[in-house]
């Protein structure tokens, strides 16, 4: 067998490890061999790739690349080991962006190439060479669209910009115009590729990959990152029509494909149209509503919730963003585990976008070993509320927005979510009342039927058992009720 068939070989074994790792990632039960089926694709890629890339450079470029790769997964490893799970999100935001930046400079790689050598030393045909001008000017618009987008995302996602959209005036024109600029660049590329048009469709895509993040609004964000995800799988792709590099086409389609279903699975929950999100928030008016609602809310203390839940029937945790940043889902199962042996019955209700990853919450409660089938779907679980004695809502806060279903000016209209309002009894377990990702307030903190339970939401639980554990939450001291205007 000669190395270039092992190589193809290689390539094909490790396109089906990373099918098999996608296919292990959709469920529970099977991410982590999902996961070790990527690690092993990947491994597998890189040896084959640079085994192959040995044969045609010298010995210094190999060690060059060995280099590279090694401090590449130093860097990774050590940011792996310490990023918190809170900060996932913004750190896969940067990652896409690598992605989109690395697509843009193989793109000019490629242009200079060809550009200083001519056809000659390059595999391209002189007949090929418009449809490769043409696969370098749209691998640098997605790259650099990828590039500027993702970090955006990770300015949002971290807090270092507002989330609310920017609202430039005619900015779906400006988007429309800036699209329509890249096709007729592009066809002005194949007929002469010149240096100025390079530059030119690199700075549109630039422009356009912020301007499109930008304009999208706190509540739709989840769609967004996914949809980036996907964004620097085709970014991947088109490298590897340059690189004529069949894996890197494969594995760019797969994550491009993926990411495109995921976001248009999240648009569907989210009742969000994929057109309108994919396309900067084409057709969004900037919203009307916002967080100046105010009102009475009534404050509970561990005690009293204690005291509810332990004559509860039936009760169902609600978990959100907030929980991750407790990180209160161990203290969150033992609550569930001690309500069970006393009977209750005890139900998770996960909103599709809770926290900041599509499956955040999912994977928390299944690292505090909470069993999987009392952890429900908003679908599964949202016409069960009315009958429920009590539920809490560790840390979430949009994703229980009545807003979202009674005020169509709020930011968030249309979106649905999990009705914990219907309810016998609600506690909301947050530090204060601030607004939650979207900046929108949340007219459920201040009905009839609803308790704020303030302060950090694990320490909030651990009280909460350790109320249960003293006089089984029964008789437990009226806690104090507090009657409070206000406001964000
Ligand atoms: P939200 O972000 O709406 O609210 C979280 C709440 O948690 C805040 O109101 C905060 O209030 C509270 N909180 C924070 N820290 C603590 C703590 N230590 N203890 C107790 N409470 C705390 O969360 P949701 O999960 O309900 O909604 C997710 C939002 O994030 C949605 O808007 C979604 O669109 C967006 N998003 C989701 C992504 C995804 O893929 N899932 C990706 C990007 C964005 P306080 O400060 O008062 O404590």
């Amino acid at each position: 067998m000669t190395s270039l068939t092992a190589s193809h070989a290689a390539d094909l074994v490790a396109a089906l490890l990373f099918i098999l790792s996608l296919a292990g990632l959709s469920q529970h039960r099977t991410s982590r061999a999902g996961v070790v089926y990527g690690i092993a694709g990947m491994v597998l890629a890189l040896v084959a790739t640079v085994v192959v890339a040995a044969q045609s450079i010298t010995a210094g470029a190999v060690a060059l690349i060995v280099l590279a790769m090694a401090l590449g997964a130093a860097i990774g490893l050590w940011r792996a080991r310490r990023v918190e799970m809170t900060q996932m999100p913004e750190l896969i935001a940067v990652l896409h962006s690598f992605v989109g930046l690395a697509a843009v400079l193989v793109g000019w790689n490629s242009y200079l190439e060809v550009e200083a050598h001519g056809t000659a030393q390059t595999r391209i045909g002189a007949d090929l060479l418009g449809i490769h001008h043409a696969e370098v000017f749209i691998g640098i618009f997605i790259g650099a669209v990828t590039f500027t987008g993702s970090i955006v995302a990770f300015l949002k996602l971290s807090a270092r910009i507002e989330s609310r959209p920017l609202m430039l005036p005619g900015k779906n024109a400006l988007n429309l115009g800036a699209l329509g600029a890249f096709v007729a660049l592009t066809v002005w590329f194949t007929i002469s590729p010149d240096l100025p048009l390079m530059i030119a469709v690199t700075a549109l895509a630039l422009a356009l990959g912020w301007h499109l993040v930008a304009s999208i609004g706190g509540g739709d964000m989840p769609v967004v990152v996914s949809m980036l995800n996907s964004y620097s799988g085709w970014a991947a792709a088109a490298a590897g029509f340059l690189l004529d590099n069949n894996l890197l086409i494969v594995t760019g389609a797969l994550v491009g494909s993926s990411g495109a279903y995921l976001s248009y699975i999240m648009c569907k929950a989210m009742n969000r149209s994929f057109i309108s999100v994919i396309a900067g928030g084409f057709g969004i008016e900037a919203p009307t509503g916002g967080g100046e609602e105010q009102g009475e809310h009534r404050e509970v203390r561990a005690a009293e919730a204690a005291e509810m839940l332990a004559r509860a029937r039936s009760v169902i945790i609600t978990p959100g963003y907030g929980m991750a940043v407790a990180q209160a889902q161990h203290p969150v199962a033992e609550l569930t585990r001690q309500l069970r042996e006393r009977g209750v019955e005890v139900r998770f209700g996960v909103h599709p976008v809770a926290g900041r990853l599509p499956g955040h919450m999912n994977v928390l409660l299944a690292e505090a070993k909470v069993p999987y089938d009392i952890v429900l779907e908003m679908d599964e679980i949202n016409d069960d509320f009315a009958d429920t004695s009590v539920v809490l809502v560790i840390g979430a806060n949009d994703t229980v927005n009545p807003a979202a279903t009674e005020d169509p000016a709020s930011p968030i209209a249309g979106m649905p979510v999990l009705r914990v309002w219907e309810a016998e009894q609600v506690i909301v377990f947050k530090r204060s009342m601030a607004s939650g990702y979207a900046g929108v307030q949340n007219p459920l903190f201040f009905r009839g039927n609803n308790g704020m339970l303030f302060g950090d939401a694990k320490q909030s639980v651990e009280e909460i058992l350790r109320e249960l554990g003293t006089n089984g939450g029964q008789g437990a001291a009226p806690a104090a009720r507090q009657t409070t205007v206000a406001g964000r």
